[in-house]
């Protein structure tokens, strides 16, 4: 195609963006488009943490000001080993294992968003730990219903990863038996404990539409009734419908984030399937400048544990690079 085609195609496509970004259905993010209305960038709205994290690492900073030592965390605050290092050097220590949790007998622990099961309270309250309990509101709705329903006769079923550490809270939560499903197979052979009525659960990361199937297929293999509580956040669906979004018109998108975060490599995968030029971007030291193709329509999304300020360095860079505008 002509370069004077593929301009034209370049600046109608920006139009094209403009007025979706004004309708703001799905893309409620920042805009920034060239003079010569041949170049742009969007920023997704829902990149960076999401609440119930930057609520996490908020409480942390909040104690840390306040002057609390000894600050402990069980398990990493989020899965970010740029802020995990930040915390570090401001003397916030991380306890990996339950056995570490046994040991320690003094000092403020954290419990992040993933949340915890009930014998975790019972462990720190034992050894006369003082807990700031950052759990989001979300996955506590989960504890509660769990408890309820076990305690009202209920069977309880997890939709979601077994090893995921929200899900082991949750289970740590169940009243009597509870079984996790993860993947089709276990869903096409699950066999309930009890002849108690069900009750489907799910972890708030999991994939809706799996979710819904894994549900059917349930309810067809038992004879009980189930009660069935949709409990996924949107924040995980939102994020990756943005995502989509903007890689299907984008020219270069990139995808900042850990790489032990799956959600950023879940987005990554999503951003790849419809953009080629997408960038996994960890630290701002990764953009290999020569690489990456400033050109068009440049989108930009991130994890639910990247911190705004790699969010920013990334941002303001496409700014200078396609809009030369700081
Ligand atoms: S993804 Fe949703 S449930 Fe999980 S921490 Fe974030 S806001 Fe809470």
């Amino acid at each position: 195609m002509p370069d004077s085609e593929n301009l034209l195609r370049t600046r109608e496509r920006i139009v094209e963006l403009k007025k979706e970004v004004e309708r703001g259905t799905v893309l409620k993010g920042d805009l920034w488009v060239c003079e010569d209305g041949l170049g742009a960038l969007y920023q997704a709205k829902s990149a960076g943490f999401c609440f119930g994290v930057q609520r996490a690492v908020d409480t942390v900073l909040g104690l840390i000001q306040s002057g609390v030592a000894p600050i402990y965390t069980y398990g990493p605050i989020i899965h970010n080993e740029i802020v995990v290092k930040d915390l570090e050097e401001k003397g916030v220590s991380v306890i990996y294992t339950q056995g570490e949790l046994e040991q320690l007998k003094e000092g403020t622990v954290v419990i992040r968003s993933h949340g915890v099961g009930r014998e975790v309270y019972c462990l720190m309250e034992a050894n006369g730990l003082h807990i700031v309990d950052a759990t989001c509101p979300f996955v506590r709705k989960i504890h509660r219903i769990v408890e309820e329903k076990g305690k009202a006769g209920y069977e309880v079923v997890i939709i979601g990863s077994a090893s995921h550490p929200e899900v082991e809270g949750i289970k740590g939560w169940c009243v009597g038996e509870a079984t996790v499903v993860e993947t089709l197979q276990e869903a096409a052979s699950f066999t309930p404990k009890t002849d108690k009525p069900l009750c489907i659960v799910s972890q708030t990361t999991f994939n809706l539409k799996k979710f819904h199937n894994f549900v059917e297929i349930i309810r067809k293999l038992s004879y009980h009734d189930v009660a069935v509580l949709n409990t996924i956040c949107n924040a995980t669906e939102e994020r990756q419908t943005e995502a989509r979004s903007i890689a299907r018109l984008a020219d270069t998108m990139f995808v900042i984030g850990g790489k032990h975060s799956s959600n950023t490599q879940k987005l990554y995968e999503i951003c790849r399937k419809e953009c080629e030029d997408t960038f996994f971007v960890q630290a701002f030291d990764d953009l290999n400048l020569r690489l990456v193709p400033f050109r068009g329509i440049v989108g930009i999304s991130a994890g639910a544990s990247t911190p705004n300020i790699l969010i920013e360095e990334v941002s303001n860079l496409c700014r200078k690079k396609i809009l030369r505008i700081l």
